[in-house]
């Protein structure tokens, strides 16, 4: 059953992310991604409700004005601990970024490790439709190899989604 902390959590993110557009050409609200990549868990079993709220709260501080203290105040310490687990140092270029997500990957939780890998499988799903607006397919396939590489560094966490994945990378040739 569908808890209302977790209800919260989603109407919190659409509200926050609501003037956001994905970068695939139709520019789908932002929000899709945060559905898809709460769904993506549901559907791999997953029913830890604080791994669920982070899910749909992952890119509420990188992308909006939320803080951790917001999040703490409104969803506790769990749900945001783990969510800052899932942001990015904004204030770093992002090619640094970059290269931390691969770096930091192996040190996260386990339950962190779940909403990485469940987003990396989301986004390339996305990118497996239709190349970015502005993008070259050049760079879309090298977010193919960078993703490859943050994945290889979560592995061992859960087999139904790292297959998942995998099943992409084989499609690229990047197994
Ligand atoms: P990213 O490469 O980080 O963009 C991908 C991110 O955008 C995803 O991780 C996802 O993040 C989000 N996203 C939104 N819509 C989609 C979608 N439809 N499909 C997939 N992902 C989507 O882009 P940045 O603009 O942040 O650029 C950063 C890096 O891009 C640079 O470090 C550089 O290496 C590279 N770059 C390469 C170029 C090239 O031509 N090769 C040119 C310019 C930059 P989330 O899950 O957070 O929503
Ligand atoms: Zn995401």
């Amino acid at each position: 059953m569908t808890s209302l902390d977790f209800m919260k959590s989603l109407q919190f993110a659409a509200q926050k992310h609501s003037k956001q557009r994905r970068k695939d050409p139709d520019s789908t609200p932002y929000v899709n991604h945060l559905i898809n990549v709460g769904t993506i868990l549901v559907d791999t079993g997953i029913r830890d409700e604080a791994v669920l709220m982070a899910a749909v709260l992952h890119d509420v501080v990188e992308d909006t004005d939320t803080t951790f203290a917001d999040l703490e105040g409104m969803f506790g310490t769990d749900v945001s601990s783990l969510v800052r687990e899932l942001t990015d140092d904004k204030s770093l270029p992002k090619e640094e970024r970059k290269r931390l997500q691969i770096e930091n990957a192996p040190r996260a939780t386990r339950r962190a490790k779940l909403i990485k890998l469940a987003d990396k499988l989301d986004n390339l799903r996305d990118l497996q439709i239709i190349t970015p607006r502005g993008w070259t397919e050049e760079r879309r396939e090298e977010y193919f190899v960078w993703a490859k590489e943050v994945v290889d560094n979560l592995r061992g966490t859960n087999a139904k989604l790292e297959a998942q994945l995998d099943e992409i990378f084989a499609e690229r040739n990047l197994l």
